[in-house]
């Protein structure tokens, strides 16, 4: 290889720059890595070269013996990673080594800590890819080459983990990319032959690309001189030898692969650090013929909610691979699951487009979509303590699947967790299952009141007839709980019912007696309720006395299909104009204020009063008043008068 003169030094992106420092000082144990880490590149380079060469076979260049070579010098201090795989043209070697393609790495670097250790761990989930060359080396050479391109467009790309790197064209005959790395001089245990093997086997051998690295032999078959002498003392002889299995892992069977080359395989095609939960292996045969090999994360990656984040399975037919995310094979609310899928039946010439509108994709979804359902069925009753780590990580996700999946409706409904009054805590635990089992006798619907967080919700006023009655209320308050329970109108046949809204109907669990309590409570307050809508006016549906309250003097309900105070909110913040609610105002008239207010003589102050027990009501259900100096100044009239200024 020449070195031409054309050497330009270039800067690194912003973010690559923190990202390489915080690389390089953060990651002290598991440098090993690295090489996982090149190789998974030098596969994926192989693996685009097979499907680009699909179309195209001149650029194989009459070489389609792919593979990936991994040599050392002890006395040079190097590590050499080379594949004959696709290459890279100069551009492409200034944007892929340069920058950080990745979605989000601004975000994500706001996240870290300072703190090394901790920051070691957030990076590990974010990825290190190439630039963990540098936690071994103190300078990376990259010979790079395009297949299909002349040899002198080769590129010789080198940095010293500074702020720059350096780009200069050079010669390169072969195609593909021969990564150099100088090693510090604390890490030369590297350059060592029954390391680097060990390490391969370690991290790479379901690499389906043969890895080969070179060994010495000594060939007794060497003829002797012709004059007979004796021959020289025998020269070893350097011979190639594959040191990895080789051979695509989803392709074996399933009792011949151990659990830890599953989840080596898993940080492979998902550039995760940690291992995975669990994985489901499988081969089918029939009208369609694939096999998948899927996976759910330990952990959510921290752009699963990006719009460009990455999702879908690593697509291959017949083991060619073909794409990278192929978002077909799975619906968005399980945007979390990594994995393989490889197809007999499509063509290795699909494109996104198409597999977009075959029929044969979508029913390979829809199967991958009830695999990954019941696993996590599974998971959830077999190991419920693994559920909740799930549920942490991916519920919310999971959630949309209420409104995106219509056909799996009660598959996600037994997965869902929520927070409930059984279990007073805000950590979602219970499940419906669950729940109905403890459904009082002649409870007929699942009962559920939902608000911004946890603390409003389970303080509501709402709740106060549920606890004394013993009822289960499911509580609510993420915010895209008000949606799903649109989407979920039943469960086992059960009805889902909203405690904020409409008339309190608890059927046979309320008693004569409660009846005939609610009635003589309606009588007696029949004064009372007409001084108050003369008062409230056009700002209630309604006034009227309730037996729902024990400890509040009043609280609101919204009809039975209005919308709720909390999806209100979230559709108000999105700039949405709704027509005002009309919410009906519930007193509680066996509270000690309200048979205050009803022995108010003074009108003024009984409006007063009134306003504020309203607006009180408002702000315990967490909605933010029209107009809160208007409050204030009521309040501070009433604590004048206390105070006696
Ligand atoms: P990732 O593999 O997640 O994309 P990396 O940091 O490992 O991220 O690699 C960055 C990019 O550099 C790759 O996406 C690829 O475009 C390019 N690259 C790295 N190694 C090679 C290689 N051996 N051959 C061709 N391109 C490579
Ligand atoms: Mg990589």
């Amino acid at each position: 290889m020449t070195v031409d003169a054309q050497s330009e030094t270039l800067g690194f992106q912003t973010e690559t720059k923190q990202l390489l420092h915080l690389m390089i000082h953060s990651l002290y144990s598991n440098k090993e890595i690295f090489l996982r880490e090149l190789i998974s590149n030098a596969s994926d380079a192989v693996d685009k070269l097979r499907f680009e060469g699909l179309t195209d076979a001149s650029l194989f260049e009459n070489d389609a013996d792919l593979r990936i070579k991994i040599e050392f010098d002890a006395e040079a201090k190097t590590v050499t990673i080379a594949d004959n795989g696709i290459g890279m043209s100069r551009e492409e070697a200034i944007t892929n080594l340069g920058t950080i393609a990745k979605s989000g790495t601004a975000d994500f670097l706001k996240t870290l800590s300072g703190d090394e250790k901790k920051d070691s761990h957030l990076i590990g989930q974010f990825g290190m890819g190439f630039y963990s060359a540098f936690v071994v080396a103190d300078e990376v050479e990259v010979f790079t080459r395009r297949a299909g391109a002349a040899a002198a467009e080769g590129v010789r790309w080198t940095s010293k983990a500074d702020s720059n790197f350096t780009i200069e064209p050079v010669d390169k005959e072969s195609r593909g990319t021969t990564i150099v790395l100088h090693l510090k001089e604390e890490e030369l245990e590297y350059a060592d032959n029954w390391r680097l093997r060990n390490i391969i086997s370690k991290y790479s051998d379901h690499i389906d690309i043969p890895i080969y690295m070179d060994h010495e032999v000594v060939d007794e078959a060497a003829p002797e001189s012709e004059d007979g002498e004796p021959a020289e003392p025998k020269e070893p002889v350097i011979e190639e030898e594959i040191v990895n299995k080789a051979t695509a892992l989803w392709t074996r069977s399933r009792s011949e692969v151990e659990d830890s080359e599953y989840k080596e395989f898993y940080k492979h095609i998902s550039h995760d650090f940690e291992e995975p939960l669990l994985w489901s292996h499988n081969r089918v045969e029939g009208k369609l013929e694939y096999t998948s090999l899927l996976y759910v994360p330990k952990k959510a990656p921290f752009d699963l909610n990006q719009r460009e984040s990455a999702r879908g399975l690593k697509l291959y037919v017949q083991r060619v691979f073909i794409l990278d995310e192929a978002e077909h094979f799975m619906p968005l609310y399980l945007r979390f699951v990594k994995g393989v899928v490889d197809s007999n039946d499509l063509s290795l010439n699909v494109s996104r487009e198409i597999l977009q509108t075959d029929k044969a994709v979508a029913s390979m979804k829809s199967a991958l979509t009830k695999r990954i359902l019941d696993l996590l069925a599974k998971l959830s009753r077999d190991n419920a303590d693994e559920y909740q780590a799930f549920w942490k990580e991916f519920g919310q996700t999971l959630k949309e699947g209420t409104g995106e999946d219509f056909a799996n409706r009660e598959k996600i409904a037994k997965l869902l967790r929520f927070s409930s009054t059984t279990a007073d805590k805000e950590e979602q635990t219970v499940g419906l299952d669950g729940y109905v089992e403890r459904m009082k006798d002649g409870q007929d619907k699942i009962y559920f009141i939902s608000a911004e967080n946890y603390i409003t919700a389970s303080h509501s006023p709402h709740l106060e007839v549920f606890r004394k009655k013993d009822i289960e209320v499911l509580i609510l308050f993420d915010r895209i709980d008000e949606w799903m329970m649109g989407n979920l109108n039943e469960f086992e046949g059960k009805q889902f019912q909203d405690i904020g809204k409409g008339d309190l109907d608890l059927g046979t669990m309320d008693t004569e007696e409660d009846k005939k309590e609610q009635e003589k409570v309606e009588k007696e307050s029949e004064g009372l309720v007409e001084r108050l809508k003369a008062v409230l006016g056009e700002k209630v549906e309604a006034v009227r006395a309730t037996s729902r309250l024990t400890d509040s003097p009043a609280c609101l309900v919204v009809g039975e299909h209005d919308m709720g105070a909390q999806m209100r909110q979230i559709m108000e913040a999105a700039g949405q104009a709704l027509p005002e609610n009309k919410p009906t105002f519930e007193i509680n008239p066996s509270h000690a204020l309200m048979q205050r207010l009803d022995q108010e003589p003074d009108e003024d102050r009984f409006a007063d009063l009134s306003w504020i027990l309203f607006d009180q009501a408002s702000l315990s259900q967490g909605t933010q008043l029209k107009d809160p100096n208007e409050y204030v100044k009521r309040i501070n009239k009433l604590l004048q008068e206390l105070v006696g200024a």
